[in-house]
Formats: structure tokens, sequence, C-alpha cells
């Protein structure tokens, strides 16, 4: 029979291991993990800050005894591999708590490490016993710990991706004065900057200090020291700006490393070595948009690679058609959810690609909790195929978004999606969804039915004295409106058509873009052409 080694038992480790089991009864499978966990929940942990997650202990799903009770799997913790021999196809392991070092042969070999979050050196103060980094159920424990121990009160989280977010999101309920230091120009980089300005709001409503294109320079006992000169106060630090794959080993034992930093993988997840496979956050991906490599540190592509990995060695065919990347969050009130590629990814992978920017309500109005869904919706011109979809309301924006990651992996296009019969109660959405609308809206911009530019572009606009009509009602002009916009509401449109003027272009917006949409196809059916509508509208515009 195989005897069959995992290094790492969480996401990907603990999957592999218990697929193999069920694929082989008679396979000898051990786990190895450093930590003094196996297979706990990475993605609870920032919930333990707040509360939600009221025990340490609930975050570990499995121990070792009910591994070796229930799959017959041995379990080896507090145990590192530190070494692979593979002319021998053994490993070197030291029992962390022993300090013994020992052998084992294995017949196959999975490395599942993770990555581990970054730590720059570049930072004065980086290993100050006031800065933590989460990964696991050891690191949330200190942090909190510390916290509570020295009665802290104010926390500076560096990064602003999804991991920082939760982190400052769950130590803000539970208290604690919050900055959020990121030194790119936005949040959550997998949104473009027009769809993270909500999130931005979102942040500064709730009382965390923001801090945007800037970075940590110096850490000290109760401040930091930000790239601006500016000073923080900070008794506690959580650095989240990312993390690098853990292939140390592997690159130890003369793998193959690919170009992206991650450890490079076939189509079955087999390294450079046969009897070697590797899954997760250490590998190199194929980003089956951009066709390039790329990597995706996400526990559903984990977990699916492990399955695949553990088939690929009981010869059951893999299907491999790369990542799109999926993800979702929420962010006190909201939820944010992504898939596919964004205005940013697009470009940079040279497609020509068009947009959608809508605003349509969740469910049906007059329904409880019924609210605006900001929907942005990619494709490529001109074929209609869809690249990418951003989501952000109260409401479930993870059921658009996995909607749309569905239709990306058919390789689905505007077509498909206006088509898509969804299910409907005025309860949960309205009769044409999200979706559909955005798919509507999509064809009519690829097949030229009118233009649009981005609420990005408003500033500019106002700022060049462009001629800007507001077509809502008279009562919400006056409630608020663009410098220089002329009120010419779509109930009076067409007994006001002198006012528009033919020699230079006009831009046309509502609250929503609906209403100007209307405004613009009835303007284009009595001769205008020259007409935009200013997509994202009015609810767009009220982020900036
Ligand atoms: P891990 O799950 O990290 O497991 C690797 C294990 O290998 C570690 O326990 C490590 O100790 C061990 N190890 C490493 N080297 C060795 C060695 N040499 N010997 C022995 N053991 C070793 N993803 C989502 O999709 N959604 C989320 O909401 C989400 N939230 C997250 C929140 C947090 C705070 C974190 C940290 C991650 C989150 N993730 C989320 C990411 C997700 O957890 C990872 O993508 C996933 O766990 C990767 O699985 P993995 O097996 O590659 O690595």
């Amino acid at each position: 029979s195989k005897r069959i080694l995992v290094v790492g038992g969480v996401a990907g480790g603990a999957s592999a291991a218990t697929r193999l089991r069920r694929l082989d009864e008679s396979a000898e499978i051990i786990i190895f993990e450093k930590g003094p966990h196996v297979s706990f929940s990475n993605c609870s942990l920032p919930f333990y800050l707040s509360g939600i997650v009221e025990d340490m202990e609930s975050l570990v799903l499995m121990d070792p005894e009910t591994f070796k009770a229930q799959y017959n799997i041995e379990v080896r913790v507090n145990n590192e591999v530190i070494k692979i021999n593979r002319s021998k196809k053994t490993i070197l392991v030291k029992d962390l708590s022993t300090g013994r070092e020992y052998e084992e042969h294995y017949d196959k070999l999975v490395l599942s490490p993770g990555a581990s979050p970054i730590r720059p050196n570049s930072i004065e103060g980086i290993y100050n016993q006031n800065v933590f980094t989460v990964r696991d159920v050891v690191d949330i424990d200190n942090l909190k710990t510390y916290i509570k121990e020295k009665s802290i009160k104010d926390v500076a989280v560096i990064g602003g991706g999804f991991i920082g977010l939760e982190v400052a999101e769950n130590l803000r309920l539970a208290g604690m004065n919050i900055s959020l230091i990121e030194a790119l120009d936005q949040v959550m980089a997998p949104f473009d900057y027009d769809m993270v300005q909500i999130l931005h709001k979102e942040i500064m409503d709730h009382g965390i200090d923001l801090i945007l294109s800037d970075g940590v320079k110096k850490i000290g006992k109760d401040y930091v020291e930000l790239q601006s000169g500016k000073i923080v106060k900070a008794e506690a630090l959580v650095m989240a700006i990312g993390v690098r794959p853990e292939t140390k080993l592997a690159e130890e034992a003369g793998l193959e490393i690919g170009e992206t930093g991650g450890i490079k993988v076939d189509r079955n997840y087999r390294t450079s070595d046969k009897d070697i496979y590797a899954v997760g956050d250490a590998i190199e991906v194929y980003n089956r948009l951009t066709k390039k490599p790329t990597r995706l540190a996400l526990a559903g592509p984990a977990q699916r690679q492990a399955r695949a990995a553990a088939d690929h060695i009981y010869n059951i065919p893999v299907r491999n058609n790369g990542v799109i990347g999926s993800s979702v969050i929420k962010l006190f009130a909201l939820n944010a959810a992504c898939t596919g590629l964004n205005e940013k990814q697009a470009k940079a992978a040279g497609i020509i690609y068009d947009y959608v920017y809508i605003i349509p309500q969740d469910k049906v109005g007059l329904m409880p909790n019924s609210s605006p869904m900001h929907f942005k919706l990619l494709f490529e011109v001109p074929t209609g195929r869809i690249l990418g979809a951003q989501a952000i309301g109260r409401g479930n924006v993870d059921k658009r978004i996995d909607v749309i990651a569905t239709l990306i992996m058919m390789n689905g296009t505007l077509e498909d999606l206006k088509e898509l019969e969804l299910c409907y109660a005025p309860m949960f959405g309205t009769a044409r969804d999200v979706v559909n609308h955005a798919a509507m809206v999509g064809l009519n911009i690829l097949n030229g039915v009118f233009k649009q530019v981005p609420v990005t572009k408003v500033r500019d606009l106002v700022e060049n004295n462009a001629h800007i009509i507001d077509v809502r009602e008279k009562y919400e002009y006056e409630a608020g409106h663009l410098i220089n916009a002329v009120n010419i509401p779509l109930s009076q449109l067409r007994q006001r058509v002198d006012e528009i003027p033919t020699d230079r272009p006009v831009y046309l917006h509502c609250r929503s873009s609906q209403r100007s949409y209307n405004a613009i196809m009835a303007l284009q059916h009595m001769g205008f052409d020259n007409l935009y509508n200013i997509s994202g509208s009015f609810l767009g515009i009220s982020y900036y």
C-alpha cells in the first residue's frame, strides 16, 4: 500500500488527506503540522476579536484524535518538516516539542504549507512585542490577550486587504480606536477605484481613521510614524499587508518556483518532481481570463486543488480550467463581493473591454430592507464575453456575484446573462434581477445604443463647465445637485427640448442612471446625438 505524507494540516493539507483516505482505505497517510492545531478555521479568526466567535476552542474544527478515529489518518502537530530529500524520497521532520529530528519515507508527498504574513524588515520596530500578524489560532489569541491584559484602546491595522478590513472591523466592534493604514489610494485591490469609495465611506462612518496612500516607517511603543511623517497613536499594531507563499522547503529541495513566486505545478498540481504535489496558498495558479500565472490565497481554491491532487495520485482525471478569483467580505452594514477581472486587471492584460455600472434596488422597493445595490459588470468588446463583476450593498451581493462567476467559468456572454432565468419573489429580488438588468444595459453599450462616461470623470466635467442635465424631479435636485447642473426632470423633458444644446456634448444623470438613460433614448429619437449618460449617476457621484 502507498505511504503518503502531507505537509500542512489546514485548508489544503487536511482536505487532501481526507480525500486520499476516501480513495484508498489501505494507504498510510500522515499529516505534519508545525503549529499546535490541525484543521482550524482561518477565515473565522478575525471574528474572535469582536466576540462573534466566542471561544477560541471553537475555531479548531478537528483534533488529531478525531482524525485518527474517523479517518485513520495520523496527525503530528508541533512537527515541522524541515527538509525534503528527493533522491531518497524522505522528509526530515523536527518535533518542535522535543527538538528531536527524524526521517520519514514517502511514496507520494503533498505540500500545503500555505503563505505567511509579510513583515518588511525595512520598518523600524517591526519585531516589537506590540506588533501582531493574523494567520492562526495562536496569533489571534496572542493579539486578543495582549489587548485585554494591557487594556489597549488604540490599534493601527496596516493593510486594507480583506484580512486587514476584517481585523479592523472586529476590533472596532470590540470598542477599540482604529487607524487603518493602506499604502495604495484604495482598500480592497480587487475592486475598482470608483466602487471602493462606497467602502471607504462605510469605514469612516464607523469611526475608523482611514489613512490612504501612506505607509509605516517606524513602530514605537504607543505610536506609529508614517512615511509622510504623520504620527498615529497605536499601542498595538496588526500587520496585514499581504502574504508570501511558503516556498522555502520546496526551493531548497530544488523544486521549480514560478515567476510569481509560488511553487510551480502542472495542471494536476504536480510539482517538477512527479512524486511531489503542491496545493493552496503556496502555489502558482493559472488565471483563465488573463491566461497568465498568478497567485490566489483563498480557501475554496485550496480545497479544490487538494481534492484534485489526491484524485491524480489515484489516476482519476482532473479538470483544471484555472482560476478567476471570487471573494466576498462583510464590512459593517455592507457586503462586497467580486469575481473575475476588474478594470485595472483587464487593462494590464490588454483585453478590450467596456463596463456597466448600475445601482438598482436589490429587492422590490416596497419590501423591508430593500436597498440600492452598486453593481459593476465588465465585458469583452466586441464579443460580449463576461469578464468580471463587483457588487456592494446591504443585500445579497454574493448571490449576484456567484451567478456571474458561474457564467464566467462557462464562457458566458451578455446575451446568456440577459436570458438567465433566476428565481424571484419581492422579498428576494426584482423580476428583472440586478444581473439581468446589468446584461441589458451592457448589450445597449456594446451595441452603441447610447454612450456613457464614468462617474470618475464628473469632477473634470464640472470643472470644465460641461453641459450637465440632471433629470431628477425638482425636489430631488433641490436637496443637492452638481454645481452648474441644469434641472430638466424626465417628466418635463419632452416640453423643454428647446433648452438642450446641440452644439456641444450633453451629459445626463439622475439618481441611478435609469431615468437619464430613458431621457437619452427619447432625445436620440428626436435627433440629438451628442449625449452621454453619467454611469453611476448621483448615487455614485455622492461618494466622491
Ligand atoms: P493554510 O491553511 O495556511 O495551512 C498551511 C499550514 O501548513 C499552516 O498551518 C502551517 O503551520 C503549516 N506548515 C507550513 N510549513 C510547514 C512545515 N514545513 N511543516 C509543517 N507544517 C507546515 N479565504 C477565503 O476564501 N475566505 C475568507 O473569508 C478567508 N478569510 C481569511 C482570514 C484570515 C485571517 C486568514 C489568515 C486567511 C483567510 N482566508 C480566507 C485564506 C484561507 O484561509 C487560505 O487561502 C487557506 O487557508 C489556504 O490553505 P493552505 O492549506 O494553502 O494554507
